[in-house]
């Protein structure tokens, strides 16, 4: 019979129409899918059990010789087959109900090994409707050996016996087919790196049909993990070099201006900021001098938890270009945050020649009209605007582009600057901790710095859950620290009484800022000035509000998560979160950011609604509990588990068939530095290691990373 991995299952031996469409309901249709269709997972027959080692409800195997038989019925249609199975440590009862033909096979003397979950009752253990084999010499043998059973993702009336025939055919009539696309060389290469790393491996990766025969039939646990291995490798290698290529697209493969930082220049840029530079900032502020010294884009992401001064590295990069004749861009998620960045820089440039200019929604037509004028003509230096606005924007030699708080914008929106004719140098900051599978994949074309340690002299912050019968003793606590002249903030989860928002009654139990507000300022915080911030007011007035809370006029800020993102005012240490229940873990992470800032030690209080108990909350317990944002981030991860939002669903990338990020991130990890070392050799991917993974490549992840049509 002639078999390609094309050939269709009905024209496999024994496969008619009517199986083969069942199995279509599986994307089951040619030899190919059903090869490379993988088991979801695998069971292992448990060993052979005494009685006494049985567990209510617990999985076990026995075997024993069946020394008596009953099929009785009682209604018509209604019947039970009980039978007593027994060996030398005792007697249990296997049950069958409405299954009469059971008895046809399951007769008395026969050896058998039976699989499920026991229940005691009365004195003698009952396994109902167990998996069932029949031994033949098994009287004489007390451990059977024991197979490795696949068992395959279904749909409903497709069974696991389906499933597993149409691959035994496909194995046996196909597999010569399949073409090996890791050639020897390659393989001996990964595996001396997986070795290298303690991945459990073996010497090699073993070869494509060695593989896919051991997945689907597996002989032995090793070799079942060494097949598992291979194809793992094979689809994170084939994904990492995706990611290598879409890398080199966006640095090597464009043309930058090349920013040359003198030790001279160094100390001149330096000696503004008024602090020294942490050694953090200065370990990445190398690493982004030696990426804008190159001919090629710098492509990096900066994380940083909230408060690490990433600002301060952001800045020193922008003034690199600026020394260099050039102009640098630093979008803001907010107005309310570029117009802070704006100040500080001002502040930053005071009596130097440089010129600094602000683009944001509020500007007036005839300002606005005059800011872009002068970005043409190359009057401004450094522009700090809303993202939204310098999108269309012509710079006269735009040389970096920073992006603050670039978490805020979404997983894989890049911007795209237009000016100068040369592609900028490209920084983006977040303070959302990535975790490593993430940063490996979504970000695997970005080199990462990571600001880990905080500037000296910050006391932290403290975390308190509260019940709702703290509330008083809280707000107590909140006017003593406002009683010494620090200043305050307030968040709850939504608006409230604005008019415009859909009343539920349900949300009556939801904290709002509005009410919140006048509750303050009538009772507990009566004797403070008190303020309301939130998305819905107008641009101006949300700016007049934050300044003055900056300046010191307003004592308390009662607002939304507005003030999540970015904002530094170093004497606001005390923070009240109502409803925290409502909050994702990164977003209280930020929040608490917010007063974790100067010298005093912050402070934050967690209420939760609808009067429950913010301890019963696992995710608000591990806030309390963790104050490293990395640590938390990671924690949050693994509580969500598969299919988070920055896991696997929503990566942007196609799903993966056998790895799962999770649970093979050494593999992952491996994958990666090789692909790396790999594309450096052999950036076309035409030569003898790489020609024929080259087509997986593209064909899996060429429009999604827009690698071109791969000609
Ligand atoms: P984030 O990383 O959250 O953006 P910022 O850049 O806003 O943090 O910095 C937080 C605060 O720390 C700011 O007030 C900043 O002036 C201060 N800061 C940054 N770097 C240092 C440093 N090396 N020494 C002292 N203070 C610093
Ligand atoms: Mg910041």
């Amino acid at each position: 019979m002639n078999v390609s991995l094309s050939t269709d299952i009905r024209e496999l031996p024994n496969y008619g129409p009517a199986k083969a469409n069942r199995l279509s309901r599986l994307g089951l249709r040619t030899v190919r899918d059903a090869l490379f269709f993988f088991p979801r997972e695998y069971q292992e027959p448990p060993p052979p059990a005494r009685i006494a080692d049985l567990k209510q409800g617990q999985r076990a195997a026995f075997v024993g010789r069946i020394t008596d038989v009953s099929l009785s019925s009682s209604t018509p249609g209604k019947s039970v087959y009980a039978t007593v199975v027994e060996n030398e440590s005792g007697a249990v009862r296997m049950l069958f109900f409405n299954q009469p033909f059971r008895a046809d096979s399951l007769t008395m003397d026969k050896t058998i090994r039976l699989i499920g979950s026991p229940k005691l009752t009365g004195l003698r253990w009952e396994f109902a409707h167990p998996e069932v084999e029949i031994l033949e010499d098994g009287l004489h043998d007390p451990n059977p050996p024991a197979t490795i059973v696949p068992v395959y993702p279904l749909v409903e009336t497709v069974k696991q016996a389906d499933v597993r025939g149409v691959v035994a055919a496909a194995i046996e009539h196909g597999l010569e087919s399949v073409l090996e696309v890791m050639p020897e060389e390659l393989r001996e290469r990964a595996a001396g790196c997986l070795n290298g790393n303690h991945v459990e491996a073996g010497q090699a990766l073993v070869g494509i049909c060695a593989a896919l025969r051991e997945i689907h039939q597996p002989t032995a646990s090793e070799c079942l993990a060494a097949a598992r291995l291979r194809l793992i490798f094979q689809e994170l290698l084939v994904m990492q070099l995706a990611l290598a290529t879409r890398r080199r697209s966006l640095t090597t493969d464009l043309e930058a201006t090349p920013l040359e930082c003198s030790s001279r220049l160094r100390q001149r840029i330096l000696r503004r900021f008024p602090f020294a530079l942490t050694d953090d900032q200065t370990r990445v502020v190398d690493e982004i001098v030696a990426d804008m010294r190159r001919q090629f884009p710098m492509n990096r992401m900066l994380q940083g938890d909230v408060g690490s001064g990433k600002t301060a590295v952001a800045f020193f990069a922008m003034l690199l270009a600026v020394a260099g004749k050039q102009q640098a861009a630093l979008m803001a998620p907010t107005e309310v945050l570029a117009r802070q960045h704006f100040h500080h820089l001002q502040r930053l440039m005071d009596g130097s020649r440089v010129r600094v200019g602000l683009l944001c929604g509020s500007l007036t037509t005839s300002e606005r009209r005059q800011t872009l004028r002068e970005i043409e003509s190359g009057d401004l230096d450094l522009i700090i605007g809303t993202h939204a606005l310098v999108y269309d924007v012509a710079f006269r030699s735009l040389a970096l582009v920073v992006v603050d708080e670039q978490h805020r914008f979404g997983v894989r929106q890049r911007v795209q600057l237009r000016g100068g004719g040369k592609a900028p140098h490209y920084l983006v900051m977040s303070a959302t901790p990535i975790p490593r599978t993430v940063a490996m994949t979504q970000f695997g074309d970005v080199a990462l710095s990571v600001l880990r340690e905080k500037p000296a002299g910050r006391i932290g912050v403290k975390t308190y859950l509260a019940d709702d019968a703290w509330k008083s003793r809280w707000w107590g606590f909140v006017r003593e620290r406002l009683s010494e002249g620090r200043q305050a903030y307030v968040v709850a989860p939504r608006v409230g009484e604005l008019g415009f928002e859909a009343r539920d009654d349900d949300e009556d139990d939801i904290a709002s800022v509005t009410q919140t507000y006048r509750e303050l300022k009538e009772t507990q915080l009566s004797d403070y000035r008190v303020e309301l911030l939130h998305g819905g007011m107008a641009p101006e007035d949300k700016q007049s509000v934050m300044d003055a809370f900056a300046e010191g006029e307003i004592e308390v800020l009662v607002s939304t998560t507005v003030i999540e993102v970015g904002i530094d005012v170093a004497n606001a240490t005390v923070m009240t979160i109502l409803g925290a229940n409502r909050f994702g873990l990164a977003q209280l992470h930020q929040l608490r950011g917010r007063v974790a800032r100067g010298s005093h030690g912050g402070h934050v209080g967690v209420f939760v609604d609808g009067g429950k108990s913010p301890r019963d909350d696992e995710r608000l317990v591990r806030f309390e509990t963790t104050e490293d944002g990395f640590a938390l981030a990671e924690a949050d991860y693994q509580m969500r588990g598969p299919g988070d939002l920055l896991g696997r669903r929503q990566s942007g990338l196609p799903p993966l068939l056998i790895a799962d990020l999770q649970r093979d991130q050494e593999v992952l990890g491996v994958a990666r530095e090789l692909a790396h070392e790999l594309i450096e050799e052999d950036p076309d991917m035409s030569g003898p290691l790489l020609s024929l993974l080259r087509d997986q490549v593209f064909r899996r992840y060429g429009t999604r990373l827009e690698l071109g049509d791969g000609a």
